[in-house]
Protein backbone atom coordinates (compact mmCIF):
# COMPACT_ATOMS: atom_id res chain seq x y z
CA UNK A 1 0.00 0.00 0.00
CA UNK A 2 1.21 3.40 -1.18
CA UNK A 3 2.04 5.61 2.27
CA UNK A 4 0.26 9.23 2.05
CA UNK A 5 2.58 11.97 2.75
CA UNK A 6 1.05 13.86 5.35
CA UNK A 7 3.06 17.11 5.00
CA UNK A 8 0.97 20.28 4.89
CA UNK A 9 2.47 23.96 3.97
CA UNK A 10 3.26 26.37 6.45
CA UNK A 11 1.00 28.89 5.06
CA UNK A 12 3.96 31.75 5.72
CA UNK A 13 5.70 32.54 2.85
CA UNK A 14 3.64 36.04 1.74
CA UNK A 15 5.89 37.58 -0.78
CA UNK A 16 9.04 36.15 0.06
CA UNK A 17 10.61 33.56 2.86
CA UNK A 18 9.69 34.07 6.23
CA UNK A 19 10.35 30.29 7.90
CA UNK A 20 13.10 29.44 9.66
CA UNK A 21 16.77 30.89 9.44
CA UNK A 22 19.81 29.05 10.68
CA UNK A 23 22.92 30.51 12.50
CA UNK A 24 25.26 30.33 9.05
CA UNK A 25 28.40 30.87 10.95
CA UNK A 26 27.40 27.70 13.27
CA UNK A 27 26.54 25.55 10.16
CA UNK A 28 29.65 26.30 8.09
CA UNK A 29 31.88 25.61 11.16
CA UNK A 30 30.10 22.11 11.67
CA UNK A 31 30.61 21.39 8.13
CA UNK A 32 34.03 22.21 8.19
CA UNK A 33 34.37 20.33 11.23
CA UNK A 34 32.60 16.82 9.42
CA UNK A 35 34.83 17.45 6.15
CA UNK A 36 37.78 17.15 7.23
CA UNK A 37 37.44 14.59 9.85
CA UNK A 38 35.60 12.35 6.73
CA UNK A 39 39.15 12.86 5.12
CA UNK A 40 37.65 16.10 2.58
CA UNK A 41 40.47 18.52 1.76
CA UNK A 42 39.29 22.17 2.09
CA UNK A 43 40.04 25.15 0.43
CA UNK A 44 39.53 28.95 0.72
CA UNK A 45 38.89 30.79 -2.50
CA UNK A 46 37.41 34.16 -1.08
CA UNK A 47 37.23 35.95 2.48
CA UNK A 48 35.35 38.90 3.41
CA UNK A 49 34.04 39.67 6.85
CA UNK A 50 35.35 37.39 8.93
CA UNK A 51 33.85 34.59 6.44
CA UNK A 52 36.02 32.18 4.85
CA UNK A 53 34.14 31.19 1.35
CA UNK A 54 34.92 26.72 1.63
CA UNK A 55 35.52 25.12 -2.03
CA UNK A 56 35.54 21.07 -0.43
CA UNK A 57 37.20 18.07 -2.14
CA UNK A 58 36.18 14.34 -1.83
CA UNK A 59 38.33 12.64 -4.14
CA UNK A 60 36.59 8.94 -6.04
CA UNK A 61 38.16 5.74 -4.08
CA UNK A 62 38.48 4.19 -7.19
CA UNK A 63 41.34 3.60 -9.49
CA UNK A 64 38.93 3.82 -12.52
CA UNK A 65 38.01 7.04 -13.87
CA UNK A 66 35.95 8.82 -11.56
CA UNK A 67 32.23 11.07 -12.22
CA UNK A 68 33.24 14.25 -11.56
CA UNK A 69 30.74 16.65 -10.01
CA UNK A 70 30.31 19.85 -8.48
CA UNK A 71 27.92 20.83 -6.31
CA UNK A 72 26.83 24.05 -5.07
CA UNK A 73 24.93 26.19 -2.80
CA UNK A 74 23.79 29.00 -0.54
CA UNK A 75 24.15 31.05 -3.36
CA UNK A 76 20.63 33.12 -2.04
CA UNK A 77 20.61 34.07 2.10
CA UNK A 78 16.71 33.68 2.24
CA UNK A 79 17.29 29.55 1.34
CA UNK A 80 18.65 28.00 3.95
CA UNK A 81 17.86 24.05 3.42
CA UNK A 82 20.85 24.19 0.82
CA UNK A 83 23.57 24.96 3.36
CA UNK A 84 22.59 22.25 5.63
CA UNK A 85 22.05 19.49 3.13
CA UNK A 86 25.42 20.17 2.27
CA UNK A 87 25.91 19.36 5.89
CA UNK A 88 24.06 16.42 6.22
CA UNK A 89 25.65 14.72 2.89
CA UNK A 90 28.80 15.34 4.73
CA UNK A 91 27.84 13.79 7.94
CA UNK A 92 25.78 10.70 6.02
CA UNK A 93 28.83 10.05 4.22
CA UNK A 94 27.12 7.66 1.66
CA UNK A 95 28.76 8.91 -1.61
CA UNK A 96 29.80 6.50 -4.52
CA UNK A 97 33.34 5.09 -4.45
CA UNK A 98 33.35 5.98 -8.22
CA UNK A 99 32.14 9.98 -7.88
CA UNK A 100 34.69 12.61 -7.30
CA UNK A 101 33.14 15.51 -5.63
CA UNK A 102 33.65 19.02 -5.32
CA UNK A 103 31.09 20.81 -2.83
CA UNK A 104 30.95 24.67 -1.95
CA UNK A 105 28.43 24.67 0.92
CA UNK A 106 27.69 28.13 0.89
CA UNK A 107 28.54 30.93 -2.06
CA UNK A 108 26.62 34.23 -0.49
CA UNK A 109 27.14 33.46 3.44
CA UNK A 110 26.58 37.37 3.78
CA UNK A 111 23.40 37.42 2.86
CA UNK A 112 22.19 34.56 5.42
CA UNK A 113 23.13 36.86 7.97
CA UNK A 114 19.87 38.99 6.86
CA UNK A 115 17.92 35.80 5.59
CA UNK A 116 17.76 38.03 1.79
CA UNK A 117 18.58 36.35 -1.48
CA UNK A 118 20.98 39.22 -2.66
CA UNK A 119 24.84 40.11 -1.54
CA UNK A 120 24.96 42.90 1.02
CA UNK A 121 25.75 45.30 -2.49
CA UNK A 122 21.77 43.72 -3.58
CA UNK A 123 23.06 41.93 -6.20
CA UNK A 124 21.34 38.75 -7.09
CA UNK A 125 24.47 36.24 -7.54
CA UNK A 126 22.76 33.77 -9.43
CA UNK A 127 22.25 36.33 -12.41
CA UNK A 128 25.67 37.57 -12.31
CA UNK A 129 27.70 34.67 -13.57
CA UNK A 130 28.31 36.46 -17.09
CA UNK A 131 29.79 39.40 -16.41
CA UNK A 132 30.07 38.93 -12.95
CA UNK A 133 30.30 42.82 -10.82
CA UNK A 134 30.51 40.77 -7.28
CA UNK A 135 33.49 39.86 -5.83
CA UNK A 136 31.89 36.47 -4.65
CA UNK A 137 31.16 35.52 -8.55
CA UNK A 138 34.33 36.56 -9.85
CA UNK A 139 36.52 34.38 -7.08
CA UNK A 140 34.19 31.25 -7.51
CA UNK A 141 34.51 31.47 -11.61
CA UNK A 142 38.18 31.58 -10.93
CA UNK A 143 38.18 29.37 -8.86
CA UNK A 144 36.33 27.41 -11.13
CA UNK A 145 38.60 27.87 -13.97
CA UNK A 146 41.10 25.87 -12.10
CA UNK A 147 39.36 23.08 -11.87
CA UNK A 148 38.67 19.84 -14.16
CA UNK A 149 35.29 19.99 -16.52
CA UNK A 150 32.29 17.97 -14.39
CA UNK A 151 30.68 15.00 -15.79
CA UNK A 152 27.28 16.41 -13.66
CA UNK A 153 27.35 19.85 -11.21
CA UNK A 154 24.32 20.11 -8.96
CA UNK A 155 23.12 23.99 -7.91
CA UNK A 156 20.92 23.78 -4.67
CA UNK A 157 18.16 26.15 -4.37
CA UNK A 158 14.76 27.05 -2.88
CA UNK A 159 11.74 28.86 -4.07
CA UNK A 160 9.44 30.43 -1.22
CA UNK A 161 6.31 30.18 -3.70
CA UNK A 162 6.51 26.89 -4.96
CA UNK A 163 3.92 23.65 -4.16
CA UNK A 164 6.33 21.06 -3.86
CA UNK A 165 9.74 20.19 -4.83
CA UNK A 166 11.12 20.68 -8.25
CA UNK A 167 14.10 20.55 -10.72
CA UNK A 168 15.59 22.14 -13.85
CA UNK A 169 17.54 19.66 -15.97
CA UNK A 170 20.63 20.97 -18.56
CA UNK A 171 21.06 18.14 -21.13
CA UNK A 172 22.06 19.16 -24.13
CA UNK A 173 23.62 15.89 -25.47
CA UNK A 174 20.71 13.62 -24.10
CA UNK A 175 22.77 11.57 -21.83
CA UNK A 176 21.00 9.48 -19.08
CA UNK A 177 19.10 11.65 -17.88
CA UNK A 178 18.53 11.80 -13.86
CA UNK A 179 15.55 13.97 -13.76
CA UNK A 180 13.17 10.90 -12.95
CA UNK A 181 15.56 9.17 -10.35
CA UNK A 182 15.90 12.33 -7.93
CA UNK A 183 11.86 12.69 -8.39
CA UNK A 184 11.45 9.32 -7.63
CA UNK A 185 13.40 9.82 -4.19
CA UNK A 186 11.99 12.74 -3.40
CA UNK A 187 8.78 11.42 -3.46
CA UNK A 188 8.53 9.74 -0.03
CA UNK A 189 9.87 12.66 1.72
CA UNK A 190 8.26 15.92 0.05
CA UNK A 191 5.22 16.74 -1.93
CA UNK A 192 6.05 17.20 -5.62
CA UNK A 193 5.33 20.62 -7.32
CA UNK A 194 2.67 19.33 -10.27
CA UNK A 195 2.34 21.86 -12.16
CA UNK A 196 2.30 22.35 -15.79
CA UNK A 197 3.92 25.67 -15.64
CA UNK A 198 6.51 26.63 -12.86
CA UNK A 199 8.00 30.35 -12.89
CA UNK A 200 6.47 30.32 -16.62
CA UNK A 201 8.05 27.50 -17.91
CA UNK A 202 6.69 24.28 -18.73
CA UNK A 203 7.27 21.65 -16.41
CA UNK A 204 5.46 17.78 -16.35
CA UNK A 205 5.92 15.67 -13.16
CA UNK A 206 8.15 18.27 -11.28
CA UNK A 207 10.87 18.44 -13.90
CA UNK A 208 11.56 21.40 -16.11
CA UNK A 209 13.68 20.92 -19.42
CA UNK A 210 13.91 24.68 -20.40
CA UNK A 211 15.29 25.20 -23.93
CA UNK A 212 17.66 28.07 -23.44
CA UNK A 213 20.29 29.64 -25.25
CA UNK A 214 22.87 31.14 -22.85
CA UNK A 215 24.29 33.71 -25.30
CA UNK A 216 21.21 35.20 -26.29
CA UNK A 217 21.00 36.24 -22.01
CA UNK A 218 22.54 39.09 -20.59
CA UNK A 219 22.30 37.93 -17.13
CA UNK A 220 23.65 34.68 -16.31
CA UNK A 221 22.60 32.27 -14.01
CA UNK A 222 25.13 29.96 -11.93
CA UNK A 223 23.87 27.16 -14.26
CA UNK A 224 24.31 28.48 -17.61
CA UNK A 225 27.90 29.38 -16.84
CA UNK A 226 28.43 25.69 -15.88
CA UNK A 227 26.60 24.28 -18.76
CA UNK A 228 28.62 26.49 -20.98
CA UNK A 229 32.07 26.42 -19.39
CA UNK A 230 32.31 23.33 -17.11
CA UNK A 231 29.96 21.10 -18.01
CA UNK A 232 27.10 19.19 -20.41
CA UNK A 233 25.15 17.83 -17.81
CA UNK A 234 23.69 19.21 -14.88
CA UNK A 235 20.38 20.27 -12.55
CA UNK A 236 19.11 22.72 -10.37
CA UNK A 237 17.01 21.48 -7.59
CA UNK A 238 14.18 23.80 -5.75
CA UNK A 239 12.98 22.72 -2.31
CA UNK A 240 9.85 24.24 -1.72
CA UNK A 241 10.32 26.64 1.21
CA UNK A 242 6.90 27.21 2.38
CA UNK A 243 6.80 23.72 4.16
CA UNK A 244 9.00 22.58 7.15
CA UNK A 245 12.65 23.16 6.88
CA UNK A 246 13.72 19.54 7.75
CA UNK A 247 11.15 18.45 4.88
CA UNK A 248 13.10 20.60 2.49
CA UNK A 249 16.55 19.16 3.80
CA UNK A 250 15.39 16.00 3.26
CA UNK A 251 13.78 16.41 -0.25
CA UNK A 252 17.56 17.93 -0.97
CA UNK A 253 19.64 15.13 -0.07
CA UNK A 254 17.09 12.63 -0.98
CA UNK A 255 17.44 13.87 -4.47
CA UNK A 256 21.12 14.37 -5.09
CA UNK A 257 22.06 11.09 -3.26
CA UNK A 258 19.88 8.84 -5.47
CA UNK A 259 21.06 11.02 -8.98
CA UNK A 260 24.86 10.01 -7.73
CA UNK A 261 23.94 6.26 -7.27
CA UNK A 262 22.31 6.45 -10.75
CA UNK A 263 26.06 8.38 -11.83
CA UNK A 264 27.99 5.52 -10.83
CA UNK A 265 25.78 2.73 -11.69
CA UNK A 266 25.82 4.11 -15.39
CA UNK A 267 29.60 4.41 -15.58
ZN1 LIG B 1 17.84 30.33 -5.06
Amino acid sequence: MNEILRVQKLGQNHGGYFGETIDIRAVLREIETAAASRGWTAEVFHSAADFDWLALHRPARTLTPPRTVHISTGLHGDEPAGPLAALKLIQDDGWPDAVDVRLLPCLNPLAFLRNQRTNPDGIDLNRDYRHPQSAETRQHIAWLERQPAFDLYFCLHEDWEAHGFYLYEQNPDRRPSLAETMITAVRPVCPLDLSATIEDRPASGGIIQPVVFPPERPDWPEAFYLITHKSRQGYTLEAPSDFPLSVRVQALTAALTAALRQAAYNQ
